[in-house]
């Protein structure tokens, strides 16, 4: 499905779930894939690319015009902290205080923009906080300096069921709705990968991350 037609269907979906698409950003995932092929969802208007690997993200910051916004959406080793919030402008994968805390300690130029991600499915292969973790470290975390907190990430299972996506995503948006607060509403849930973005849109997703169905 090229960019326009899944925006199309994103926008459509979201209407039926009774939200305003507007409220929905997709975030084409374009890890393994050339700025050649990427250049066709550019050009239907697509400025949101989310990739996981260093070299290959600072090859396309060469190639690709410099209008476009880069979100980092795999596990981040320490060392390679500085160089991604410096071309980043999203972090959703932060999965640890250790890493939390190396974020925060480099962006005293700028605020980091981040998500935390969540094992929300409890499956012992997923990188992210436990929920009950979270919840605990939470008032640590938000004491850090320069980190702009800006919501939770998830993965569901990779299943056909659609039980256990559904209750992952919503374990995420319950999670979030526990740590929020009038000051910081943790405005977003990023959830809904090609398999299960429609069940995610349902769910209250605000960032879909979409690879295989683009490309
Ligand atoms: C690869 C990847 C995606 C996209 O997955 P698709 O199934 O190709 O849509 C989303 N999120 C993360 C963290 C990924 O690594």
């Amino acid at each position: 499905m090229n960019y326009s037609a899944l925006k199309q269907e994103i926008a459509d979906l979201a209407i039926k779930a009774g939200r305003d698409p507007a409220e929905i950003a997709l975030v084409a995932v374009s890890k393994g894939i050339s700025w050649h092929r990427m250049e066709q969802a550019y050009s239907q208007g697509c400025r949101l690319f989310g990739e996981n690997r260093l070299p290959e993200l600072d090859g396309k910051i060469q190639e690709a015009p410099s209008d476009i916004q880069w979100h980092w959406i795999g596990h981040l080793q320490k060392n390679k902290v500085s160089k991604v919030i410096a071309s980043c402008s999203l972090i959703h994968s932060v999965d640890s205080l250790d890493l939390a805390c190396k974020i925060s300690t480099l962006s005293s130029e700028r605020p980091t923009r981040i998500l935390f991600e969540v094992n929300a499915s409890g499956e012992a292969t997923k990188q992210g906080f436990a929920p009950a973790e979270l919840q605990k470290l939470f008032p640590e975390l938000q004491a850090l300096p320069n980190l702009q907190i800006e919501g939770l990430m998830t993965m569901a299972p990779f299943t056909k069921d659609p039980l256990p996506i559904r209750k992952t995503f919503a374990t995420l948006r319950q999670l979030r709705d526990k740590l929020a607060t009038p000051d910081n509403p943790l405005p977003h849930l990023s959830m809904g990968m090609s398999n299960d973005y429609p069940i995610a849109i349902e769910e209250g997703a605000t960032l879909l991350r979409i690879g295989t169905a683009l490309w």
